[in-house]
């Protein structure tokens, strides 16, 4: 299979009809050098040549070379990762059994059982995962209430026993456990520390006709030609600014707060086999709080630049108390709270003794710590590519689209481009296409664009939903909130939708 895509007399055939007044070049400077974990040449003189270079090493680009790998028919295509960060850290990631990154993410059944086809799941740390199956969300306005429990899943017709809602994960642990599987099934050759410098089109010599290939070029002077360049390369991907293709949003004006939250007790609920996510929407934006394993969760708490800042700048116990009270105290009392510079703890202390807490048994534990070093943010955007492919080049992941994450949807999104993308190369393999044609990509696009637009768009338009403080849309998204919870046959359709294809729902 090696032999598939590097024969000469393929290389010399040009294999797209890219206009050359489009050519489109990207510079950008490079702020480390390379260094290859492989025994490739380092001359600089002539490109190596790569079937598929992926740009990127996160959750994305990660699980689409270990797929690519794990699959027979594409295990012998010579394949280049080039990743700007040094992965030797992530090799020995390892952190002690009780502290958690603050960057978790949920990841759905069928994310999961992805990662398992292509071996990946089993070199995660599974103690370090919490598999949860019941979610709470409410609206901070009117408190209208909806709860997904499996258990509660008449409809689904089948024992539900085990069954999850989602898993919640540390990225560092999934990309960790991806690493681990890239090495064990090895044949990647990997650029590490290696930021991308430029992006170019080749040249020709008698043996080699390039001119249509995405040339990558890395500080040092090396040079990867690539027969289907991938950008799994983020939010600001330099791949997508190479092949021209606009991506388009707005920003939502607002931040992620994030922290590894420590809860009172022994955990949520019965114990590990039982935890819940909880998320309340508040008018500034969702506040959601995930478990993690013990007695340990994650926040993600999507809020005004201006309260995000104020987050992060309080001491532990003030920030402590301003998370308890975005769980129990009304929008009002929490927007007072955060005009204070400080004093939290006790103002929300006061308030909770003279505050009835609606459905207590359905709030989260009371938060009493948080970890050193987890508080950070993010700031949110909305944005989609025009598309997902151009001649010899395709996107995945965050590259492709960016969404809030309000419904945990954005590294499951990925995942499913993932699966396509790797599919689409096998067929192209198997039935001897050029995979980097675009003519053979277009099934990629086919399959994710539609189905990401509309589950960004659901994403979006919850998130406006909900900052409705006042007005005839509370009493409206109430009665849709408590008329979905009070049908189950309609509660169950959204939590098998949540399962396969998102994380939390709301
Ligand atoms: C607060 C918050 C909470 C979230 N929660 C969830 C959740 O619960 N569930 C969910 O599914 N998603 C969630 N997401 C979204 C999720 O984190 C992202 O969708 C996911 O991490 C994107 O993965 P990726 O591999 O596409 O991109 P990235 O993780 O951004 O990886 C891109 C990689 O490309 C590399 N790179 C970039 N430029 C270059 C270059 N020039 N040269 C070389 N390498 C380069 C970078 O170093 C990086 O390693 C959340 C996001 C936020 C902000």
């Amino acid at each position: 299979m090696e032999a598939f895509m590097l024969s000469s007399r393929q290389l010399r055939r040009p294999a797209g009809n890219i206009c050359r007044s489009c050519s489109r070049r990207l510079k950008l400077r490079a702020t480390r050098s390379y260094s290859s974990t492989s025994t490739a040449s380092t001359s600089t003189s002539q490109p190596d040549i790569y079937d598929v270079v992926c740009v990127g090493g996160g959750p994305a680009g990660l699980s689409l070379l270990a797929a690519l790998k794990a699959n027979p028919t594409t295990a012998g295509l010579r394949v280049a990762l080039v990743e700007a960060q040094d992965l030797r850290k992530l090799r020995s990631w390892q952190p002690p059994p009780d502290r958690f990154s603050n960057r978790c993410s949920s990841l759905t059944p069928s994310s999961a059982k992805f990662l398992d086809r292509i071996g990946a799941w089993a070199h995660v740390d599974r103690a370090r995962v919490q598999p949860y199956h019941e979610m709470q969300v409410w609206d901070g306005v009117s408190d209208a209430r909806i709860e997904f429990d499996w258990a509660l899943d008449q409809d689904a017709g089948r024992a539900p026993a085990g069954r999850k809602i989602a898993y919640m994960i540390e990225n560092l642990n999934l990309t960790a456990g991806l690493l681990r599987r890239i090495d064990e099934l090895g044949g990647v050759t990997s650029f590490e520390g290696a930021k991308v410098e430029d992006i170019t089109f080749g040249g020709e010599t008698d043996a080699l006709d390039l001119r249509e290939w995405p040339v990558v070029q890395l500080a040092g002077g090396k040079q990867l030609a690539a027969r289907l360049l991938v950008g799994a390369d983020g939010a600001n991907s330099p791949v997508r600014t190479f092949a021209g293709i606009d991506s388009k949003g707005w920003d939502y004006e607002r931040h992620g707060v994030v922290a590894t939250l420590e809860l009172e007790g022994h955990g949520w609920g019965g114990g590990d086999d039982s935890k819940i996510a909880y998320q309340r929407f508040l008018p500034t934006g969702p506040v959601a709080m995930l478990p993690m394993p013990g007695n340990y969760s994650t926040l993600v708490w999507s809020t005004t630049p201006a309260n995000a800042a104020l987050l992060k700048s309080l001491p532990a116990k003030d920030l402590v108390a301003l998370v308890n009270a975005a769980f129990r105290l009304s929008p009002v009392d929490l927007q007072f709270m955060h005009t204070m510079s400080s004093g939290q703890e006790d103002e929300v202390s006061w308030r909770l003794q003279h505050t009835p807490v609606s459905a207590p048994q359905a709030t989260p534990q009371p938060v009493i710590g948080v970890q050193d070093g987890t508080v950070a943010s993010f700031p949110l955007k909305f944005r989609h590519a025009d598309t997902y492919i151009g001649e010899r080049v395709a996107l995945v992941g965050d590259a492709a689209h960016t969404t809030h994450p309000l419904a945990g949807q954005g590294l499951n999104q990925g995942q499913g481009d993932v699966e396509a993308l790797a599919g689409t190369i096998e067929y192209a393999v198997a039935h001897g296409q050029d995979l980097g044609a675009r003519m053979s990509l277009e099934p990629y696009l086919a399959r994710r664009y539609a189905a990401n637009h509309v589950l960004m768009g659901v994403v979006d338009k919850l998130h406006k939903l909900y900052s409705v403080e006042s007005g005839p849309l509370v009493p409206l998204r109430s009665l849709g909130l408590s008329a979905v919870n009070a049908l189950a046959p309609v509660k169950g359709f959204f939590m098998r939708q949540a399962a396969g294809s998102g994380g939390k729902l709301f």
